[in-house]
């Protein structure tokens, strides 16, 4: 059990130092009194590294990111991670999670192994959490800073009592 953000604070650190070099605005809004998560720090570190490296990755120069946290339901601690990329189209949304899936156009422009989320996903699932994708299936010839975006919220079960 630890607090959410001595884990986040220095994600966002190096983050933020990525977002400069490649022209992206990140921007965090963590309340100050996030509750205590039931997590493996390690883990989680792992978890949310992989998810703000697509939104860094995947975003165009220009772009925004934004991180958030809060708990908006009982029991869990979500965090969100949005940009304001090319979103994921729903042919790529409905193999996210499945090794080595990469996205049709991640295929060709963007280089990875396909292999970030679904680590996460079963990271996440073995501290009983969840992760949630929201994205927009739009046409992926989109390619300026107004794109729609893709959010992930992964959600920690919080320390109760
Ligand atoms: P790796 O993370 O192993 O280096 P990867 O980024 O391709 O490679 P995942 O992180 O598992 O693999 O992501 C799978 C696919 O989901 C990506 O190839 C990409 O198409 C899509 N994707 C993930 N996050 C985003 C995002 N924020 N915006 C747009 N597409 C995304
Ligand atoms: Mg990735």
């Amino acid at each position: 059990d630890f607090a959410l953000i001595d884990i986040l604070n220095p994600l966002l650190v190096s983050a933020q130092a990525i977002a400069q070099e490649r022209k992206l605005q990140l921007i965090s809004h963590l309340p100050p009194n996030l509750p205590l998560v039931r997590a493996n720090s390690k883990t989680l570190r792992e978890v949310l590294s992989n998810v703000i490296d697509n939104a860094l990755k995947y975003t165009f120069a220009g772009g925004k990111i934004l991180i958030q946290a809060g708990q908006e339901k009982p029991h869990f601690c979500g965090i969100a991670i949005s940009d304001n990329g090319p979103g994921i189209p729903q042919q790529d949304l409905e193999h996210l999670g499945e090794r080595h899936y990469r996205g049709v156009q991640a295929e060709t422009e963007i280089p990875g192994s396909g292999l970030g989320l679904a680590i996460a996903k079963q990271l996440i699932e073995q501290m009983q959490g969840e992760i949630e994708v929201f994205s927009p299936a739009i046409n992926s010839i989109i390619k300026s800073p107004s794109a729609p975006g893709t959010t992930f919220i992964i959600w920690l079960p919080i320390v109760e009592g």
